[in-house]
Order: structure tokens, then C-alpha cells, then sequence
């Protein structure tokens, strides 16, 4: 690696002006909605109708908010609801328990996220940038730079439209209500920090002002952007924090997750740990394991001493194929020796299923390509 990457500036700071969109109601909270529909010359108490279509009953057609008066009802909803993401394909899997939205923005943008059902609850994975500017090799995502932040409603909506899908009772042997979210799709969240951190408070107000999910069952994941975990810390939030770490030492994170160059392992892993004393959540170490890269025992032994005795618990991703990469996921008898020196060690670790390999919907493969040709397993939009 010769350059460093960009880290946690924002595009708009850097005097580009990039497009955002239209002022949506999930960029604000109560108040702020409130205030907007006063300058609509509307009552205030609309503010908290429109909230309960959206949020509460998962409605967004103006025609379906009979109590709005008829005469008011398409500007004051169209208002404060403008269409921001617009489907341009949904892709199922694992017989309809897997599904992948590609979206446009208002823009052109493409983001994807994915919706995944479980017995016992309903997961959507969700992008919070168009690209991706942290370059790791590995990730699709990574290959084609960062384009630009989603704004607080982009990424709100994503999970308001897919909980919408999961209540029509399309994710068949799952309970019918949105439950986890997950911050793993597109682009890094903590470099669109405050954007992200108001879409998580979005998620977990309670109804109407938000879709009263439970801040344990959030998860933000991150390439360890250190200032930011730090600042996540002190939000009174206690989302699940996931990190990004891929490998135990300086010489290859510095490869494989190149923001490594700028804040090594154990400064990352200090505000981690710092993390989870403030929040008392347990923190999700994310491994993804690289045949003949990463998944040396001698690297588990290392990871285990790095990781024994804290709030942590290791997640193993075998590595999802990416379009060009030169490297292959390990082989599962490495896998498991891997994961047995982890136990040995102490440390609480599982192996990530790989959900939505065959839609390109698994970690690491969303890349937002509207012309790719996959299979006839297209679902209706
Ligand atoms: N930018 C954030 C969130 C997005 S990715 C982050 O990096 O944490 C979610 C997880 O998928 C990350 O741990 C990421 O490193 C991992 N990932 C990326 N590409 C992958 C691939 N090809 N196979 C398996 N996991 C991958």
C-alpha cells in the first residue's frame, strides 16, 4: 500500500457539494417534523399522523392516510415522504428467506440491502454510503470507491421499506416484524457518523417518531475508525458494535484493511474494549478467513491472546467470492482448527453463515451493479 486512505471525512466536507436529497420526515425527530409542517402551513399535530403511517403502520401511499384531510393529504405527505428509494430489482434466495433490494437514489446512486429471515427473527442489512471509501481488497464494495453519504432518511427508509416487506409476510417460517438491523452493507457507517447515528436514533424511538426496535438488536460495523468508536461510546446508545479486524497483526491489517495504517490493531482494539466497559456490550470481532492469508494457527493463537478474557466474541466469515479477487475462502478443516484454537483459548467464537452467496447479497459482495445477470430467481419489486 502506498496511500493512505481517506478516512473519516465526509465527501461534503471536502467542498465537493454532492447531491443530496430531498428533506425527508425520518431526518428529523418529533420536534423537527413538527416544525416542518408548520411552514407547510399545516397543523403540528400532523406531523405525528404522518409519523404513525410511516413508522407505525409501515404505510407510505398518501391514498392509504384517510384520516389526513382528503384535500391536503398528497402535498402534506408527499412532503414529507418524498420517494427516495426507488426498486430497480429484488433478488431472493434460501427459498424467499434471503432477499436483496437494489435501489436507486434520487440521484442514480445504487445501494443495495438485504433482508434475511430467520425462525426466531427478521434481520435487514443496510447501506450508509453509495460506495465505500476505506479500499479494502477483499470487499466488492471497496473496489469502486466511495461515491457519496446516504442522508439519514436514505438509510432509515431502507429498513422502514424492508420491515414493510416482512409484515406482508413475505419471508416465509419468520416472525412477521422487523427485529435486528445491521450496518453492513454498503460503505463504512462511522464515516457518515452523524447521518448514522441519527438513523439509529430513528430506529429506536418508539413509535410514532421511529420504529421502536431495541438498541441491542443494532449492530454497527466498522473498519475501526478510532475518533468515531470513541464518540459512539458517549452517545448514550448501546448499539452492538462489530469490528472489522480480518487479521491479529500490523503487517497484514495494514494489507487487508488499509485504515490499519493510520490506527493499528491495538489502538483499535483499546477502543474497542473502552467500548464495551461505557456500553457493557459485548464487542463482535469480525474475521474473514482467507486461504493461506489470514488463517495460520500461529494467527489464531495470536488473535486468542489479543482477545482472551474480553467482552468479545469472534465472528468468523468464510470469504464470500468478489468479482477479480485473487484469493479464496479457507478451506473448512483450517476453518475449524482455526476456530478450536480460538475456544482453546477462551474466546467465544462462531462461523457466519453466508446467506445470499448466490444473489451476491453476502458480506462483501454488494456492489450495486444494475446490469449483472443473475438468475431467473427475480422477485416482483
Ligand atoms: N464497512 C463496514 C461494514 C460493511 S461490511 C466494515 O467494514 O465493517 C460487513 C463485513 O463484511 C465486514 O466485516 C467486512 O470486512 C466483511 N467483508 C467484506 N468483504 C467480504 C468478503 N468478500 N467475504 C467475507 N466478508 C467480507
Amino acid at each position: 500500500m502506498t496511500s493512505l486512505p481517506l478516512i473519516p471525512v465526509d465527501p461534503d466536507a471536502r467542498g465537493r457539494r454532492p447531491a443530496m436529497p430531498p428533506r425527508h420526515l425520518a431526518d428529523l425527530d418529533l420536534p423537527g417534523r413538527q416544525a416542518f409542517v408548520t411552514e407547510l402551513g399545516e397543523p403540528a399535530f400532523r406531523a405525528k399522523q404522518v409519523s404513525n403511517h410511516y413508522f407505525g403502520r409501515l404505510v407510505r401511499d398518501p391514498g392509504q392516510m384517510t384520516d389526513l384531510p382528503a384535500a391536503t393529504r398528497e402535498r402534506l405527505a408527499g412532503t414529507l415522504l418524498p420517494t427516495l428509494l426507488t426498486p430497480v430489482r429484488e433478488l431472493a434466495c434460501d427459498d424467499g428467506a434471503t432477499r436483496k433490494a437494489l435501489w436507486r437514489l434520487h440521484d442514480g446512486s445504487l445501494v443495495e440491502s438485504v433482508l434475511m429471515g430467520y425462525p426466531d427473527r427478521v434481520t435487514v442489512c443496510i447501506s450508509s454510503q453509495a460506495g465505500c471509501g476505506m479500499a479494502c481488497p477483499f470487499c466488492a464494495t471497496g473496489q469502486a470507491g466511495l461515491t457519496r453519504n446516504l442522508s439519514t432518511a436514505e438509510i432509515v427508509d431502507q429498513a422502514v421499506y424492508l420491515a414493510g416487506v416482512a409484515a406482508s409476510g413475505a419471508v416465509a417460517g419468520s416472525p412477521p416484524r422487523l427485529s435486528h438491523v445491521v450496518f453492513m452493507g454498503m460503505g463504512e457507517p462511522l464515516a457518515n457518523y452523524s447521518r448514522v447515528v441519527a438513523a439509529i436514533r430513528r430506529l429506536v424511538a418508539p413509535a410514532p417518531e421511529g420504529l421502536g426496535l431495541s438498541q441491542r438488536h443494532i449492530t454497527v460495523s466498522t473498519v475501526g475508525l478510532v475518533p468515531a468508536i470513541r464518540r459512539l461510546a458517549s452517545e448514550d446508545l448501546s448499539v452492538t458494535l462489530a469490528l472489522s479486524l480480518h487479521a491479529p497483526d500490523d503487517e497484514l491489517r495494514d494489507e487487508l484493511v488499509p485504515v490499519n495504517q493510520r490506527w493499528k490493531v491495538s489502538e483499535v482494539l483499546d477502543a474497542a474494549w473502552d467500548y464495551a466497559a461505557t456500553t457493557g456490550r459485548r464487542v463482535s470481532i469480525e474475521y474473514a478467513m482467507i486461504k493461506d492469508v489470514n488463517d495460520q494457527p500461529w494467527r489464531a493463537d495470536l488473535l486468542g491472546r489479543l482477545l482472551a478474557g474480553k467482552l468479545a466474541h469472534v465472528n468468523l466469515i468464510p470469504l464470500n467470492p468478489t468479482p477479480g479477487s485473487r484469493w479464496d475462502a479457507s478451506p473448512k478443516p483450517v476453518e475449524r482448527e482455526f476456530v478450536r484454537r480460538l475456544r482453546e483459548a477462551g474466546v467465544s467464537t462462531t462461523v457466519r453463515d453466508t446467506r445470499g452467496r448466490e444473489i451476491d447479497g453476502a458480506c462483501g459482495q454488494l456492489a450495486a451493479a444494475e446490469d449483472r445477470d443473475i438468475e431467473p430467481r427475480t422477485a416482483t419489486a
